[in-house]
């Protein structure tokens, strides 16, 4: 994998991702005339649940359902500028133009270093208790998996599949070092079902200020199992998943996917190195090479769970998803195993689920399908005649 950083016309770095050692030319320069603007994010702490709240006013203006010909994300061909200056690219990452978290250059800053900076779950000291903020520090990052705009991640060959992944690792290492940076949070959004305002094919990256409630959550389960059972509890969860085999829904040599037993969307599948490991850099080649099959075959798996054709069709008309990566945070992230989780929003082919009373309200799930049934069909999905 070749690396090539560059910089846009407000200061914003952009990343060019290539196959192979050599990283041909990437020396188009971003000529739209655009200018620096100051990050004026918050993020507020909830004291009755101890969750971070990001608060992103300033994102209201942002990009919505841009028609097709006026896309961010494809390259700048035929004197039309995008985000990308280059006429073509395999994987680009970049800076969001309308980060939700950014951490403002030093001129940028007002009365300099703040308070918070360098102390990720921390208040700034001797503030009032009650009223906890600090800035929103961090940074956002957009992945575009192509150049094509009117394909999705499933249709991706493994080398391109191969190529995000090494993208996210780099991401990873590089953002989990930053002082302000408390968790790297690697995910894709796909469909407008999901809110996705970009049909181009892409991702996101979070690199956040604080840990985030699920995280937090599994890294204390993690803690109390390990006091309990002297065990880890995700390689505990893997092995009973393994055993049983009944919610298992595909399997290689270093890898599982399996359906949780207490899922809580109707079609949930987490995806586990069978080495634990804390995060993405921690991979070996072989695991990183036997990555793109396993996450490509869920991905078709998940298209094809609705009757749907086979055949190439825009986005929007496939099952809408998240894809979401959990991975340790470099500081204290206790015993939390890296994997994926995937899951859907649609509980049948005219039918959405939706976060009603009950999950948005009080955060507790029903789900409508049977985890093992959901198993099931995802693993007769693919063997279904076309
Ligand atoms: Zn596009």
């Amino acid at each position: 994998m070749a690396k090539t950083v560059t910089t846009l016309a407000d200061g914003r770095e952009l990343i060019y991702f290539d196959a192979g050692a050599v990283a041909p030319p990437r020396t188009a320069v971003d000529r739209r005339p655009l200018d620096r603007s100051a990050p004026a994010s918050e993020v507020r702490l909830d004291r009755a649940t101890g969750a971070w709240v990001t608060i992103a006013a300033h994102r209201q203006a942002r990009t919505y359902h841009p028609p097709a010909d006026e896309c961010p994300l494809c390259p700048s061909r035929d004197g039309r500028l995008s985000e990308i200056p280059d006429a073509d690219y395999q994987v680009v990452v970049f800076e969001n133009r309308f980060p939700s978290l950014a951490t403002a250059p030093p001129d940028l800053r007002p009365g300099g270093v703040h308070p918070g900076a360098g102390h990720p779950d921390g208040g700034a000291p001797g503030a009032d208790p009650m009223r906890t903020a600090r800035p929103g520090d961090g940074r956002c990052e957009v992945v575009c998996f192509t150049a094509d705009h009117d394909v999705s991640f499933a249709d991706l060959d493994e080398d391109r599949a191969r190529l995000v992944l090494d993208a996210w690792t780099d991401r990873t290492a590089e953002l989990s070092v930053l002082p302000e940076v408390a968790q790297v949070y690697c995910f894709e959004n796909r469909g407008a079902e999901i809110g996705v305002t970009l049909a181009h094919p892409h991702g996101q990256i979070y690199a956040l200020p604080f840990t985030t409630p699920r995280t937090a959550r599994m890294i204390e389960q993690a803690g109390r199992h390990r006091e309990a059972t002297g065990r880890n509890l995700f390689e505990d969860l893997l092995a009973a998943e393994r055993a049983d085999g009944e919610r298992v829904v595909a399997a290689g040599e270093h890898w599982t996917a399996f359906v949780p037993f207490a899922a809580r969307w109707p079609y949930e599948v987490h995806l586990y190195p069978n080495r634990r490991v804390a995060d993405l850099t921690e991979l070996t080649e072989d695991e990183r090479a036997e990555f793109p099959a396993r996450y490509l075959d869920l991905l078709r798996r998940f298209d094809a769970l609705f009757a749907t054709p086979q055949a190439r069709r825009p986005a929007s008309g496939r099952t809408p998803y998240i894809s979401a990566w959990h991975q340790a945070p470099a500081r204290n992230g206790g015993e939390l195993a890296l994997h994926l989780e995937l899951f859907t929003v649609r509980r049948a082919a005219d039918k959405l689920k939706h976060l009603a009373g009950v999950e948005s309200g009080m955060d507790a799930f029903v789900n409508d399908i049977a985890p093992e049934t959901a198993a099931r069909r995802l693993r007769d999905a693919l063997a279904r005649p076309a």
